[in-house]
């Protein structure tokens, strides 16, 4: 996907506009597999919320990808692209359980993350095996925006609570069939994320009926130059040894789970945007794009650094820019950028725009929401169309006082 087709995207289907590779997102699938190729069974659940076009879906499920779902909607939305139900787990948070109902009703695995839905579900369902979610209180990741297993998240079962759980068990007589943990959103430290997993082995002893063990996700993948990637191959051996050594001790083959999100759709992703106008000021040169936090919260959300190309003029001069939306609102994509000498008019491409970012827009400013564009087999497929005056209003109701 070089600069030649994104801008031939644009020509075709307008400004804003995402666009995915496929390629990139197969890559980094089987990077994950061949990492684990010393697992007898791995499943690699894609987490839904990351990226939610069915095509995108449909595509990770044809290379062999399970689903990661947190909410009913997430789980109709990988059946509509025909992921099997068996190959979808639901791991929400805080949802009723009505909605938890719904969903095994539906045929999927079910991930419990509270002792009260897991005591109300067990004493009506003791039938039906469930996952529980385990939280290690282990630091993966240094932001705590983003860090979930920490001693004050509100994610998962502390571990203390572990003969809390053991009792519930007990009583109601039902089938835990699963055990997971997602520690956040940044492994940064092998050995820490292995000292977690150490945690989940040791949990693991007290139930007798597992069929699998699910590690959660936080692989890191760099977003400027610098960063530090996981290093998956390292981690994939490690654990891998660590996960048949314990399968050998607890007597049965387990099958072992990942979630990742932003490691299999993050670098495939480019959001493509167009310079309405540069504007000096006395201190700065903006360049102000057709977009805004509406459509990538990212940077302003979590002070994440999406590197941006002037794809128009890729060999130009360097200057340095802020590069800000078109909202009424403060958007600041990136603070005094180099970037290749920008004129009005110019495509610019934020790279790592696969994860968190279409998902995470929204009509502010009463805009349409972009198109989004998968690149395959060296062809551009419209996989969503830009929004229209139509979808802005459909919902609302105009009264007659
Ligand atoms: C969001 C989420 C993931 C995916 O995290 P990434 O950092 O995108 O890989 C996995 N599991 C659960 C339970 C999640 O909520």
């Amino acid at each position: 996907m070089n600069n030649e087709n994104l801008l031939s995207i644009v020509r075709e289907f307008g400004s804003p506009v995402y666009v995915y590779d496929a390629e990139r997102i197969a890559s980094q699938y089987n990077r994950l597999k061949e990492a684990f190729r010393d697992v007898e069974q791995l499943n690699i659940n894609y987490a839904v919320k990351a990226l939610s076009n069915i095509s995108i879906l449909k595509f990770l499920g044809s290379l062999g990808a399970g689903m990661d779902t947190v909410s009913i909607q997430e789980v109709l939305i990988a059946m509509e692209a025909g992921i099997p139900v068996n190959r979808i787990i639901y791991t929400p948070n805080g949802v009723s359980l009505d909605e938890i109902e719904k969903a095994s009703g539906l045929g999927v695995q079910i991930n419990i993350d509270n002792l009260s839905i897991l005591e109300q579900f067990g004493t009506k369902h003791p039938e039906i095996p469930v996952c529980i979610r385990i939280n290690p209180h282990v630091m993966a990741g240094g932001n705590t925006n983003i860090s979930v297993g920490h001693i004050d998240s509100k994610f998962g079962i502390s571990i203390h609570q572990l003969p809390h759980i053991e009792r519930i068990v007990k009583n109601t007589g039902m089938h835990v069939n699963g055990i997971h943990m997602h520690t956040g959103s940044d492994i940064l430290d092998i050995d820490v994320f292995l000292y977690a997993s150490e945690i989940l082995f040791e949990t693991a002893r007290h139930f007798d009926r597992l069929e699998f063990m699910d590690f959660g996700s936080g692989f890191k993948v760099p977003y400027k130059e610098g960063d530090i990637e996981t290093n998956v191959d390292e981690m994939g051996k490690k654990l891998s040894s660590r996960f048949n050594e314990f399968c050998e001790e607890y007597g049965k083959q387990l099958t072992l789970a990942f979630e990742p999100g932003k490691f299999l759709v993050s670098e495939a992703g480019k959001f493509l945007v167009q310079v309405n106008v540069v504007k000096q000021t006395t201190s700065t040169v903006f360049a102000q794009v057709d977009s805004g936090f509406n459509h990538l919260i990212r940077p302003m959300l979590y002070g994440s650094q999406h590197e941006i190309e002037n794809i128009s003029n890729p060999s130009g001069r360097e200057r340095f820019y802020s590069v800000v939306g078109y909202i009424c609102e403060t958007d600041t994509f990136a603070n005094n950028r180099r970037i290749p000498e920008i004129s009005e008019g110019d495509i610019l491409s934020f790279s790592n725009a696969g994860a968190y970012c279409f998902s995470m827009s929204s009509n502010y400013n009463s805009r349409y929401r972009p198109a989004e564009v998968l690149w395959k087999d060296g062809k551009a497929h419209l996989i969503r169309k830009r929004e229209t005056m139509e979808d802005l209003t459909r919902n609302q109701i105009l009264i007659h006082p």
